[in-house]
């Protein structure tokens, strides 16, 4: 059967104070005793007014505007109503009939940067997150320094096929808030959280088949079971001709299964009305002038410059985009070296680096690149050093690996070990090779008699004793000439 997907995404936004509040917008409540960063408004105290915080405006805007919406001039808040002990007013203040930003769409690539997929957006809107409950002690607590953080729920339409779509449109989209400074969306932390309606049909042609809505998942790995679990288990009841209500299921991922937590018989009338507290929201002309004025960082169509103007494989793109910071610094590396070169062999030359000895180097240390141990001066100058053709492959990595092992200059290296001596012309290297051979008569036997292999030792010795001056596939070639 054809699976279909529909994903729901909350986004906590970046901004220094709470959506309707003074309060500070804290990122990560761990460093925060409970119930220390709160005040009337966020804590429900009658008589308490919300006042929309122009920050969190921004931010909202400018995730509208990354998913490709339409922004709305006019837009409203709505009063979603229902009792829970971390909803301290009762309601939860949301957008529902008049999103701000609607109609959306992204588009990301699939298989390894091979296939693009768009998917759309239905709206993306703006709304308040609760408090947190502990339960601990065998009591129920409750912090309110979350209540009132600022969260863009965006809600995707059914466009998802597969496993892989949503996983890597969620990437995707994790990337956009990043690259443009919106949210940190670091799943284990909450500042992503994603629901996901699955459903089953016979085929295109069909409707749509009854869904489920798995709440609660907070990795990459989890959506993945969560989807193929749940699709295994509506195969198993369409299969016994068996029916099911709308539901919404929670994950237990420890356990590997779900649970039914209510199902539309016992759904939740939430009482959707305007927010009689909050005016209608209407944009100035100032507001969508700077927004219009704004330039967003797409992930999606720097990879595709990536590939199709530099023609970059997998592993470069990867190490380049995993990483705002991992990508900044190359656009630097590269804007300073621009000068003095062809800027497709350039920009190659650089993510080479960066995608292997560099990445590496960051994983083994636990560093970022902004903690390597030279500053971008040097690099431009191994840059430029590889630029000028006088050193080969063997003699840059070399010289790549000492500068991440000590933090010394390029030039230094290059005196110190001999790569700037004049080169050897073919008949030097050849009398090289000769007395190689003689000092290792056995060596050669063995060769002789069809351990082909040691030529290896003997380009090995030539490279030594030539300070690495020679290209192994030459070394080679005069050593196959010498034993024949
Ligand atoms: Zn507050």
């Amino acid at each position: 059967m054809l699976l279909t997907i529909g994903l729901e995404i909350h986004i906590k936004l970046k901004s220094a104070n709470k959506m309707f509040c003074q309060c500070k917008n804290e990122q990560n409540f761990d460093a925060l005793l409970p119930n220390t960063n709160i005040c009337p408004v966020c804590t429900g105290q009658p008589g308490a007014l919300p006042t929309l915080s122009e920050e969190v405006l921004q931010q909202a805007l400018l995730l509208g505007k990354a998913l490709n919406c339409k922004i709305n001039e006019f837009s409203q808040f709505d009063r979603k109503s229902y009792f829970y002990p971390d909803l301290p007013m009762g309601y939860q203040i949301t957008q529902l009939y008049h999103p701000t930003n609607t109609q959306g769409s992204v588009s990301f690539f699939l298989d390894n940067y091979t296939n693009e997929k768009t998917i759309h957006i239905q709206d993306a809107h703006m709304e308040n997150d609760t408090a947190k409950m502990i339960h601990d002690w065998g009591q129920a607590l409750i912090d309110f320094n979350r209540a009132g953080t600022p969260l863009v729920e965006i809600v995707t339409m059914p466009d998802f096929k597969t496993t892989e779509e949503v996983v890597e449109f969620l990437k995707e989209l994790q990337r956009i808030v990043r690259f443009n400074n919106i949210s940190d969306a670091d799943m284990e932390k909450g500042q992503m959280r994603v629901d996901v309606n699955i459903s089953l049909r016979k085929s295109e042609k069909d409707p749509f088949g009854t869904r489920a809505e798995i709440k609660n998942i907070n990795s990459f790995g989890m959506i993945k079971r969560a989807i193929e679990h749940e699709q295994a288990r509506q195969e198993a009841l369409y299969e016994k001709w068996e029916t099911f209500a709308q539901q919404t299921r929670g994950r237990d991922d420890a356990k590997g299964e779900s649970y039914l937590m209510r199902s539309k018989e016992d759904a939740l009338d939430y009482r959707y009305f305007p927010e009689p507290d909050m005016p209608q929201l209407r944009l100035s002309d100032e507001t969508l002038q700077r927004l219009n004025d704004q330039v967003m960082s797409i992930p999606h169509n720097i990879i595709k410059r990536f590939k199709e103007e530099y023609g970059f494989n997998k592993e470069y793109i990867n190490a380049l985009i995993s990483d705002k910071a991992v990508l900044d610094y190359f656009i630097s590396v590269v804007s300073h070296c621009e000068k003095w070169n062809d800027e497709a062999i350039l920009w190659k030359l650089v993510a080479k680096r960066i995608a292997w000895p560099i990445a590496a180097w960051m994983k083994e240390n636990f560093k970022t690149i902004n903690e390597l141990p030279f500053n971008q001066t040097p690099l431009t100058e191994f840059f430029r050093a590889a630029q000028a053709g006088n050193l080969i492959e063997n003699q840059l990595k070399i010289i790549m690996d000492e500068m991440l092992k000590t933090g010394k200059n390029p030039q230094d290296i290059i005196k110190e070990k001999w790569f700037d001596a004049p080169a050897v012309d073919n008949n030097e290297l050849e009398g090289m090779a000769k007395q190689i051979l003689e000092d290792n008569a056995s060596i050669v036997e063995q060769y002789k008699w069809g351990k082909v292999t040691v030529i290896w030792f003997f380009i090995g010795q030539l490279m030594k004793k030539s300070a690495g001056k020679v290209n192994p596939k030459i070394a080679q070639e005069i050593f196959e000439k010498l034993l024949k």
